[in-house]
């Protein structure tokens, strides 16, 4: 084996013991949380289409991924179409206006969980008529900047309810579903509750008061690789995985173009 070569990892171990430990996470987590299942997205940036498989195969069916060159790649892949026929695609990443409609053509895709903007969510709402099924709409969380960052994409929680609204009102064609954060990295859980998990808790509380939403109905998605415990702790109802699962992430596939 070369050193270039990703050492095997094995898919199966890795996606059973997220799921076991999402379970025991729900579990410890207070009752008066809305008791909504976790979904586990597994997050496949820059794994083979293989690997997709594999996981496919064991019944997974959700995968995220943040480039959209990446994904409708994946999405278009023989072996996917062949094999994958019920995957179901999230997007997780930054989306650029001039990526709209490459994304939106992609086979199986699922939701948008990076809404930012008004302007974004009325291009999508534009567009997406192009291209869904039967007048299916489109779902999409709101993307929520809850560390402050500049780095990072989102709007202000401030805002939040006010893009919830637009998207409620202005945009027919979409769904709302709920609300999610990338949050700050490497956070140091040995400092308490991660702020920015407890931030988009109140934002979504704020949300559903102020628009008269079911809290039960609306979706928090937080936590990665090494905190989606801890996320579904404090009520996360959908964590995105990559690492864990499917092993630290190789430098990149030749053949597949960022954005
Ligand atoms: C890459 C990525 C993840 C998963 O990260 P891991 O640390 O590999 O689990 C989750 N969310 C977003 C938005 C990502 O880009």
């Amino acid at each position: 084996m070369s050193s270039e070569e990703a050492p095997k990892v094995d898919v199966m171990l890795g996606l059973k013991s997220v799921l076991s430990k999402m379970e025991a996470a729900v579990a410890r987590r207070s009752k008066d949380l809305p008791q909504i299942t976790p979904k586990l997205i597994a997050v496949s940036k820059i794994r083979p289409p293989s690997m997709i498989v594999e996981a496919y195969q064991m019944g997974h069916r959700d995968f995220g991924e943040n480039y959209v060159n990446e994904l409708s790649q994946k999405a278009n892949d023989p072996l996917i179409l062949e094999n994958c026929k019920d995957i179901r695609w999230h997007f997780i990443g930054h989306l650029q206006t001039n990526k709209i409609n490459k994304l939106l053509s992609s086979p199986r895709l699922y939701m948008i969980q990076t809404v930012h903007s008004e302007k974004l969510a009325n291009n999508l709402n534009k567009q997406w008529v192009k291209y869904r099924q039967e007048e299916a709409k489109l779902p999409v969380l709101v993307q929520v900047n809850t560390s402050g960052e500049e780095a990072k994409s989102g709007i202000e929680p401030a805002n939040a309810y006010k893009l919830v609204e637009h998207v409620m009102k202005n945009c027919p064609n979409l769904e709302f579903k709920g609300v999610m954060t990338i949050g700050e990295y490497d956070y140091d859980m040995s400092r308490g509750p991660n702020p920015d998990f407890i931030s988009l808790v109140k934002i979504r509380q704020e949300v559903c008061e102020k628009l008269n939403l079911d809290i039960n109905n609306v979706e928090l998605s937080m936590g990665m690789s090494t905190d989606y415990e801890h996320a579904i702790e404090l009520g996360a109802t959908c964590v995105r995985v990559g690492t864990t699962i499917f092993g630290p992430r190789p430098r990149k596939l030749q053949d597949i173009e960022s954005d």
